[in-house]
């Protein structure tokens, strides 16, 4: 075949336009991690957040500090219209009117938004924004504030038994369960995992409206908990936006934090912002996932270290 001149140019311009399309879906979305004020450890949490997120290689966070407790709030306006994403690692202070209206309209029109471990005890007087996280704790929390939930016998069980959300006993590790295994968030992952040492949280309630649960944890009274099976990973659809919300991941005093490092909170974390940010999740499911009996931690929040330290694990055992 002979290649005339405009042949030639039409060939390279849809090079050039395929390389600039593959270039298009490289690009990182953006993603707010917006903290600042937390009854759990934030310095500590936020800069571990940033690295799960940013170690997908889908996101720049960028961390958006609010003011400290009893702070002045009148300049704190960040422009959530400007991310895919909003991360929550927040609890405390009442933002001002209008960033709680920028914040509905973001969610309205599309935004993602993650509730991370007690960003769900914040705001409790602020029915939107309930209705947004579908489910909370703490902040006296009552009946008032909608159903406890709880999966029983292979479905959502709505409770209105009064008394107060949220609430968990000791420490522990334990095995997630997932409900939902077609869902992008949970696809391809191992339906039963064992979780690192971490609270769990129990009794949470709230508007529980477009609430879908994507796991649950048996919380065992053995150790402080309801015997039921509480929701632990789970969506909100609030408009056109997208909620993910994990209650994995306390952050206290110990560093690193074990509930951290565990690699099915950071993937399910990772799958989970992508999700609210996109609707949609590209993400492998890693070799380092952990089993029902096995916990894997990766001690850098990073998967490179873990892939290490699994095929070390794996040598061992054929020794
Ligand atoms: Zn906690």
């Amino acid at each position: 075949m002979k290649l005339t001149f405009p042949g030639l140019m039409l060939i390279t311009m849809l090079c050039m336009l395929s390389l600039s399309v593959a270039a298009a879906d490289k690009t990182p979305m953006k993603a707010m991690l917006l903290t600042g004020q937390n009854n759990h450890n934030w310095q500590l949490s936020s800069p571990i957040l940033k690295t799960i997120i940013e170690d997908t290689g889908l996101f720049i966070v960028d961390t958006v500090e609010a003011p400290p407790e009893g702070g002045d709030f009148s300049g704190f306006s960040p422009v959530f219209s400007d991310y895919a994403v909003v991360v929550l690692d927040y609890n405390g202070d009442d933002w001002p009117e209008k960033t709680r209206e920028d914040f509905l309209t973001y969610v309205q029109e599309g935004g993602g938004v993650v509730v991370y471990h007690a960003a769900d005890n914040a705001f409790p007087e602020w029915p939107e924004f309930n209705e947004i996280i579908g489910l909370g704790g703490w902040g006296n929390r009552t009946e008032k504030h909608g159903p406890y939930v709880r999966w029983e016998e292979g479905h959502l069980v709505y409770d209105m038994s009064p008394g107060p959300g949220g609430a968990h006993g000791k420490q522990h590790q334990f095995v997630v369960t997932h409900r939902d295994t077609e869902h992008p968030v949970t696809r391809g992952l191992p339906e039963t995992w064992l979780h690192a040492q971490d609270e769990l949280y129990h009794h949470l309630r709230g508007p529980a409206k477009n609430l879908h649960v994507l796991a649950t944890a048996w919380s065992d009274p053995e150790t402080g908990g309801t015997g039921n099976h509480e929701p632990i990973l789970f969506t909100v659809s609030y408009g056109k936006g997208r909620m993910f919300q994990t209650a994995l991941g306390h952050a206290g005093n110990e560093a690193p934090p074990p509930a951290m490092q565990c690699a099915g909170f950071i993937v399910t974390l990772q799958r989970g912002t992508e999700w609210a940010a996109t609707g949609e999740v590209t993400q492998e499911v890693p070799v380092d996932f952990p089993t029902e009996t096995q916990v894997q931690l990766r001690p850098k929040f990073k998967k490179d270290s873990s892939a290490a330290q699994t095929e070390a694990v794996k040598e061992d055992s054929t020794q």
